[in-house]
């Protein structure tokens, strides 16, 4: 037995926990500051490292969460309230200290506090590794709405994966990105608390057994499993000033300590270490690759291991709360799925019902299916999740057997609805049949689940219309939708100090938890002086960008021009390549003299591309090549400049977005499912330019066609154009995009590198290009000449920016959250008990 689960044997008296609440003023952090950095970390004067000044805050103010911590989780014990768990492969949280200080309401005390020592809250903060556990939007929104349900003191608590390794760190050589291991638990994590004591067994492997029991029922045993333990690591997760402290829960995978006797005595002591080793691996690294499948046994080992232990923690705190009567799980229990990652939870939660606490099936698929609820994140085919059968067979046999049974019975519902329709049959199964017959990951979501939606109004329609459509015909009741947001806090309070001071002052302080109120800035559109103090951060903003991309890419941006910016994961219906084909177009005016009422311009480009996706790879290296010979180049002193910013990330976009003009969001119609990266530029007062797509249809709605540059194909112009789509007749007849495709061609951009832009070329010029950069490159230079037009008028270009926050209160991931407990969860606020 671990020395862990020892009990103790004296019982301390009840008062030994009673201790006085900790100082929040600026003496009383200075006092803890002080005392970490010299006996818990035994660090003195002479310590150069900005690193122990980090760990030093992070614990005085972690004592401090802690505190609430504990007080939240008794009020939601007491209350024996329903709870809701948000299960996600990945949350993207970035920094945890700046958003522990502000939500805490020590900003102010702490800045005072280390400014008495001679330290600077600022450059402490910027020494916190930024944790990389999301590969872009998917896990960020988890992030965002975690933050959110602990600001609306929502009892939920998040379930994911402590990965060993991160996101990949992006380094640009020779213009192209090399990819470096992220070890970001290298010097520890001070926000983590482990919880040994709440360690799950997870099985894998094995084959099942079946007999029956004395009263006749078949009873299946799942057995010579090979088990892994999954460690909880808990992250404390601050509401905005209101005492609550949520959970993050992170499994880490550890060997068992059980340890192959047989294959030791055999003399193998390798083989017998190896198992530990596989155990160990299944947290080992995040999977890079955002918006498609991977299908790698490892990655299915990595989702069953979240499901299992998981649900194993839930029904365990189920049983603590309310004992082993199940009737009412349903009714206090929800689990949001993040995308179709965590969908075998569906399978999983019936298993531990029926084989670990004796449900019948019909008791357990009632409860099973009044619990999990599916988002959907795409409706890219190849992001679609499918498992090989045989895999399933392998890795989780007793799994298989469930969703079988879960298949037939599904199956039989939809021949008694439409009798006689075997292509329905076929097109809804969970099993796709063929040579190797795959499991549909979204539909044993949807079949599982009491709610399923997307993430934008055109998403969700989309997904009733297109994909899904068998099952919203069978079940129209289970489908809604729900516009991502993103949190205020981190993405406007928090990044933007010069902008939160303005608006404080303007409209009061409650916008931070009431975005809604940033409508009390319109007037302010038509105040001049106003309009001075807004366009003066702006370009406080625009110069700390400025300094960083100086530092990052030694590049010099010029802070009167447009800085034009377009950061998020590289992939091809994100269109990137449009963006620098417009790049291209403007050196080529610049080189042709035509520079007449010329907008100076700042192009940022920045984002990873997953290891192993070619294409994406081959943009990015085409936009530092194209970077290079612009910024070299002295004719576009002034009036261009070109950076692609490498390792994007969290900490990076929290200085991109208040120095951002000109927001990018540019994906081809009906393929982004919502975008947040666009909801994040609009609050701090960028002005966007984009298509009809995911949330920027709504974007545009609130702010008004007058204030949004819009452009290219509707979804419904898209799907449409398809089938005659002409893009070598659409280069043919534009001469400026024949002009912009010659620079190419010739090679003006790849000089010594001949050829290597080639699959660039044939991708614009194919007729079954996807993504449609040819149709929509005519449109996109217009849009591009209005934003320049109406930046070289500050007072339109200002009175846009203002009005594009003022209408951006509808993105806030408060407003999101509010709609899924609402709509999904039921949940009640609950206040931490003092
Ligand atoms: C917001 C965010 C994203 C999502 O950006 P989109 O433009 O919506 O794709 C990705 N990565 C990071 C680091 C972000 O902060």
């Amino acid at each position: 037995m671990s020395s862990l689960n020892k009990p103790i044997q004296n019982r301390p008296n009840d008062h030994f926990l009673d201790l006085p609440p900790l100082p929040m003023d600026a003496e009383g952090l200075a006092d803890g500051f002080s005392r970490y950095y010299a006996y818990t970390f035994g660090r003195d004067h002479d310590c150069q490292s900005a690193y122990y000044p980090y760990k030093a805050l992070a614990m005085t103010l972690r004592d401090r969460l802690m505190e609430r911590w504990k007080q939240t989780r008794a009020a939601y014990d007491d209350s024996k309230c329903k709870r809701a768990y948000y299960l996600s492969l990945e949350f993207l949280m970035g920094r945890a200290l700046s958003n522990a200080t502000l939500n805490l309401g020590l900003d102010q005390a702490a800045e005072q506090g280390l400014y008495q020592l001679g330290l600077a809250l600022e450059e402490i903060a910027s020494s916190e590794p930024d944790p990389g556990l999301g590969n872009g939007g998917l896990g960020r929104l988890a992030a965002c709405f975690l933050d959110s349900c602990a600001t609306l003191q929502l009892p939920v608590r998040g379930y994911g994966l402590r990965y060993e390794y991160g996101m990949f760190r992006q380094l640009i050589e020779k213009g192209a990105q090399v990819e470096e291991p992220d070890h970001w638990l290298r010097d520890g994590n001070p926000w983590e608390l482990e919880r040994p004591e709440f360690t799950q067994r997870i099985p894998f492997g094995g084959r099942t057994e079946s007999h029956r029991d004395h009263r006749g029922r078949t009873i299946v045993r799942w057995v010579d499993t090979h088990d892994v333990l999954a460690v909880p690591y808990d992250i404390p997760v601050p509401g905005y000033r209101n005492d609550t402290v949520n959970t993050l829960r992170l499994w880490k995978s550890a060997a068992t300590d059980e340890f192959d006797l047989d294959e030791f005595n055999a003399g193998s002591y390798p083989e017998s270490v190896a198992q530990k080793n596989a155990a160990e691996h299944i947290t080992m690294v995040l999977y890079p690759n955002d918006a498609s499948e991977n299908g790698k046994e490892l990655r299915l080992r990595q989702q069953f291991f979240l499901a299992s232990a998981s649900i194993k923690d839930v029904l365990r705190d189920w049983i603590r709360l309310h004992g082993h009567d199940f009737s009412r799980f349903a009714e206090l229990n929800s689990f949001q799925l993040n995308d179709t990652h965590p969908a075998v939870s569906v399978a999983e939660l019936m298993r531990q019902l029926i084989d670990e606490h004796d449900l019948e099936w019909d008791e357990a698929w009632d409860i099973t299916s009044h619990t999990m609820a599916y988002t959907n994140h795409t409706l890219l085919p190849e992001a679609l999740e499918r498992w090989p059968v045989r895999l399933f067979r392998q890795l989780l046999p007793r799994i298989l057997e469930i969703i079988y049974e879960i298949n037939a019975r599904f199956l039989a519902e939809v021949a008694l609805r439409w009798p006689g329709d075997n292509d329905r049959l076929r097109r809804m199964s969970l099993i796709e049949e063929g040579d190797d017959p795959q499991m549909r990951m979204a539909y044993l979501a949807i079949v599982g689940s009491y709610s399923v939606n997307g993430v934008a109004a055109l998403h969700s329609t989309l997904l009733v219309e297109g994909l899904f459509k068998d099952f919203h015909e069978l079940w129209p009741h289970k489908f809604n939708n729900k516009t991502n947001g993103v949190t205020p806090r981190r993405w406007l309070a928090q990044c933007n100090p010069g902008l939160h001071e303005l608006l404080d002052e303007t409209i009061g302080t409650e916008w931070v938890c009431d975005l809604a109120q940033l409508s009390k800035l319109a007037p302010y559109a038509d105040d001049a002086a106003f309009r001075k103090r807004w366009h003066a951060i702006k370009q406080d903003n625009k110069r700390r960008l400025a300094e960083q991309i100086s530092q990052i890419c030694r590049i010099d941006l010029p802070l009167d021009a447009i800085f034009d910016v377009q950061v998020k994961r590289i992939h091809e219906y994100k269109r990137q390549l449009l963006n620098i084909l417009h790049v291209i177009h403007l050196y080529s005016r610049i080189k042709q003299g035509d520079t007449q009422d010329w907008t100076p311009r700042c192009v940022l480009v920045g984002g990873k591309a997953a290891p192993g996706y070619y294409m994406a790879k081959q943009i990015i290296k085409l936009i530092n090549n194209v970077s290079q010979v612009i910024n070299k180049d002295p004719a576009t002193e002034g009036l261009l400049r070109v950076a692609f910013i490498p390792d994007y990330r969290v900490s990076l976009m929290e200085v991109i977005a208040p120095g951002t003009d000109l927001s990018e969001q540019i994906s081809t119609a009906g393929k982004e499912a919502s975008g947040t990266g666009n909801m994040k530029f609009m609050m701090n007062g960028a002005v966007t330019i984009g298509t009809l797509d995911g949330a920027n249809i709504e974007i545009r709605e609130k702010v008004g066609e007058e204030n949004f540059f819009l452009f290219g194909l509707t979804a419904a112009g898209v799907d449409s154009l398809r089938h005659h789509y002409d893009p070598n007749g659409i280069i043919a007849s534009d001469p400026t995009l024949r002009n912009v495709i010659n620079l190419l061609e010739c090679g003006h951009f790849n000089q010594f590198e001949p050829g290597i832009f080639d699959a660039i070329i044939h991708s614009i010029r194919n007729p079954h290009d996807p993504w449609m950069t040819a149709a929509d490159f005519a449109s996109y230079v217009e849009a591009q000449e209005q934003a320049a037009a109406t930046y070289r008028d500050p007072e339109r270009w200002q009175r846009m920016s203002i009005l594009n926050s003022a209408c951006s209160g509808y993105f806030s991931s408060d407003r999101t959250i509010a709609e899924y407990n609402q709509d999904i969860w039921h949940l009640p606020t609950v206040k931490p008990s003092r």
